[in-house]
């Protein structure tokens, strides 16, 4: 059986196929991984930052060939799909820095008889479930710490991009990262759930909340720690004070950057009643200026929705907005010219709680506006959601932006035009957008079995 993959932005251009794994493939992987682990782990941090270090080096080496598949098969426009790249790559590099410092052992209490140490040991074999949105940095993220910890690592990339995961699988087979310490598996939903059943020692999963409920009843029923990533529908507050022409271009790329298929985008814009009118217009002049276009298209702002089904599922939350009321002020429809899974960048205005594009995630270039007349309404409507991932305060009073990074339900806030994806910071989040923290040396010991020893001097 094959995993077909297509280029979303043409309406049916195939480009490869790779064999979905079988359940005896994937037990063997398991059991490879679990053989491999031991001495991977016993070889210690410096070893295993060294063969990290040459996989970042390699990595480096292919950075233009990386992108151009991300590109060409999750539709990811160009420019961006190389700053994917280079952004997960920053991100390796932080890790190997760092991990020494974070896994080395701490002293807890000491007198002149006794010494107690705390130790960060490796867990074992880690089964890893990525989606495709960030089809570089959703690998990097999941892996890297993994494997400096002393894990080994078993993969299932998404079904929608089965290519750029086996090129990803090639390039670590070259590095000197030793054979069995990462393997990969392909398929869809199907044969995570197989992975997921084998002798593993903690899942890392990104996805949607629904799969990872699942996963949730999984680790629970094996008795394993799992770490969770899931869906988000960060609000934007744009306060009374806020310089529109300051903060617009972060407001455009906090929506609408991957074709807003980004789990902490900004989803719900509130902005205060004596702005709507001009963050609406000066939003929409901007909109306009976006090229909408093929993926691989270097002037291209905007490409395809990674699927059909994507594609179909943002149609009918902009529909039911429409029904209920809302009122498109720019795109709303698919572009007559492209053939892929295209949708033009949108914007509603008229938006009530009732309707999916507020009450869901929005996975795709649909921003829906709310108004807000005081401070405590505008965190209530933040606040009102499922989620808790991410957070975007556009006002320049501190006062405001201190007590409304406090009162936002959401594992990670930002004002303006900062931004807290760093790799030494948490990431992950509130509610149903997760459990656990990728990055930093709260990912390092996510990852962890932590063992206190105390000692006779
Ligand atoms: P998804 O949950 O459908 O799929 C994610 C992965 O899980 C895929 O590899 C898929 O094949 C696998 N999978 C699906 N069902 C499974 C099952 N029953 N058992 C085991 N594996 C299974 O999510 P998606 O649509 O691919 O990705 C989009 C979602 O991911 C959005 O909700 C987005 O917000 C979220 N996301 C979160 C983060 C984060 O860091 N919080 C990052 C990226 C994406």
């Amino acid at each position: 059986m094959k995993l077909v993959s297509t280029n979303p932005s043409f309406e049916s251009q195939v480009l490869g196929e790779v064999t979905i794994s079988t359940e005896e493939e994937i037990v063997q992987k398991v059991k490879e991984a679990r053989i491999a682990q031991k001495e991977w782990e016993s070889k210690g941090i410096k070893f295993r930052a060294k063969c990290v270090r040459n996989l970042n080096t390699l990595f480096e080496e292919n950075i233009e060939e990386i992108a151009s598949h991300i590109s060409s098969e999750m539709g990811m426009p160009i420019t961006q799909a190389r700053e994917d790249v280079e952004s997960g790559l920053n991100y390796l590099d932080w890790y190997i820095n760092n991990a020494e410092e974070y896994l080395g052992s701490e002293t807890t209490y000491e007198t002149d008889n006794e010494v107690h140490k705390v130790f960060y040991e490796a867990k074992g074999v880690a089964a890893a479930i990525v989606p495709w949105n960030f089809p570089f940095s959703n690998f990097i993220w999941q892996a890297g710490q993994n494997l400096l910890v002393g894990n080994s690592v078993v993969m299932k990339h998404s079904e929608n991009c089965p290519l750029v995961a086996k090129y990803i699988e090639s390039i670590v087979n070259k590095s000197d990262i030793p054979a069995g310490v990462f393997s990969e598996v392909y398929g869809d939903g199907e044969v995570g759930k197989i992975l997921v059943k084998q002798d593993i020692d903690i899942i890392c999963f990104t996805g949607s909340t629904n799969t990872g409920k699942y996963l949730y009843s999984v680790a629970a029923e094996k008795f394993i720690p799992i770490l969770m990533e899931l869906g988000g529908s960060a609000a934007g507050i744009v306060f009374e004070d806020s310089n529109i022409d300051e903060v617009l271009d972060s407001i455009y790329l906090n929506k609408y950057i991957n074709c807003g298929q980004v789990c902490d985008g900004l989803k719900r814009l509130i902005v205060h009643e004596s702005k709507v009118e001009e963050v609406s217009e000066k939003l929409k002049t901007l909109l306009a200026s976006k090229k909408v276009g093929i993926a691989t298209d270097k002037a291209t702002d905007i490409g395809p929705l990674v699927s059909k089904k994507q594609l179909e599922r943002l149609e009918e939350q902009v529909s039911d907005a429409i029904e209920k009321g809302a009122k498109v002020v720019y795109g709303g429809a698919r572009p007559d010219s492209l053939e892929g899974n295209f949708y033009m960048p949108t914007l509603l205005t008229n938006i009530s709680k009732d309707m999916k594009v507020w009450s869901e995630e929005v996975f795709g270039p649909v921003l829906p506006i709310m108004s807000f007349k005081t401070y405590e309404e505008a965190i209530e409507l933040a606040n009102d959601t499922n989620y808790g991932l991410g957070g975007y305060i556009y006002t320049n009073n501190k006062e405001v932006y201190k007590k409304a990074s406090k009162d936002l339900k959401t594992g990670m806030v930002t004002t303006n035009n900062l931004s807290y994806i760093m790799p030494f910071n948490p990431f992950g989040g509130y509610k149903k957008s997760g459990i656990g923290r990728n990055h930093g040396k709260y990912g390092f010991r996510e990852l962890c079995n932590i063992k206190v020893v105390a000692f006779e001097k």
